[in-house]
């Protein structure tokens, strides 16, 4: 009888212990003794870690990509790792969004709302979604005049100056504003609508007030426009008088809207032009216009 002898791999855990002269025949079946792997990667793999070895490591196995369900041989894979265009990714603008490797130049450059985009008015850069609020500061960005006066739209940093020294309308307010009057006039040099370029217009508006609640509608004074001939000798003068009666249909005389831009009733056509050179309707550079809204007239509703 020769020396009983432990398995190589004891340490590894293999119990198994004999003769000598039977150790070789156990390592043949040995769970824990390398042998070639079956995928001739060329890896010498212990048995009890075959199994394992083929399906994760092995660099001939078959593997599939997680992203775009391509099979490739293990070692192509993990090539293909890092490249692949249908991984999703985070935005490296941190905008948030899980975009796929192949769409990722195409998101930063139009639909990333952390890009920077120019603003059409200014040139300057911004975030894309800080924009919205960047245009309604931006000194460029187009206004209309209050007035509605024939300059459409304007820059915003030009509104101040052109209110002062340019718009060719100009809001006429009432002298008892403050003791509650509640028209607003507005009077165009140039015209609007049908007296445009030809005429001067004038409109007369009601505005919203504490009481509206309270007070009859619509409204049915008489309203009357009168323009003032400034001639030296007085009984030469001939004043222009436009009035009307509102009629009660009319939607600008019904309980007022909070609508800005309505500018009421009045006559494009008040005064023409040629008329205004031809008597002294002009003097010092300073006309008179009235307008007056008489209560004593009341039309029966
Ligand atoms: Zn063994
Ligand atoms: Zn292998
Ligand atoms: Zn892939
Ligand atoms: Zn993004
Ligand atoms: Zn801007
Ligand atoms: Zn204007």
């Amino acid at each position: 009888m020769g020396s009983v002898v432990y398995c190589i791999h004891y340490k590894d855990g293999c119990k198994w212990s004999d003769e000598l002269r039977k150790l070789k025949a156990h390592l043949n079946t040995c769970k824990h003794d390398a042998v070639p792997c079956g995928n001739k990667c060329g890896a010498m793999i212990p048995r009890v870690l075959m199994e394992d070895h083929l399906k994760y490591t092995c660099a001939q196995r078959r593997a599939r990509c997680d992203f775009c369900a391509k099979e490739f041989t293990g070692h192509t894979l993990e090539k293909h790792m890092g490249t692949c265009g249908y991984e999703p990714l985070y935005c490296e603008n941190k905008c948030g969004m899980k975009v796929q490797r192949r769409h990722l130049g195409q998101h930063k450059l139009g639909e990333c709302a952390k890009r920077l985009v120019a603003c059409r008015y200014c040139n300057k850069e911004f975030v894309f979604d800080t924009l919205g609020a960047h245009h309604t500061k931006c000194g460029r960005f187009p206004v209309a005049c209050p007035h509605r006066c024939e300059t459409a739209v304007l820059p915003r940093e030009d509104l101040e100056v052109h209110l002062k020294d340019h718009c060719t309308t100009h809001l006429l307010s009432c002298t008892f504003k403050d003791a509650g009057c509640r028209f607003k006039a507005s009077i165009f040099l140039n015209g609007n609508g049908t007296g445009e370029g030809s005429h001067i217009s004038i409109y007369i508006k009601i505005l919203p007030g504490e009481y509206d609640a309270l007070l009859r509608w619509p409204f049915s004074h008489s309203v009357s426009f009168t323009m003032f001939d400034q001639t030296v000798i007085a009984e030469k003068a001939c004043n222009i008088v436009e009035s009307f009666i509102p009629d009660p249909t009319w939607k600008n005389f019904q309980r007022p809207s909070r609508e800005p831009d309505s500018l009421g009733f009045g006559f494009p056509r008040f005064v023409s032009h040629e008329m205004v050179k031809k008597r002294h309707f002009v003097k010092d550079d300073t006309m008179f216009i009235r307008v007056k809204v008489d209560p004593s007239k009341i039309v029966a509703v």
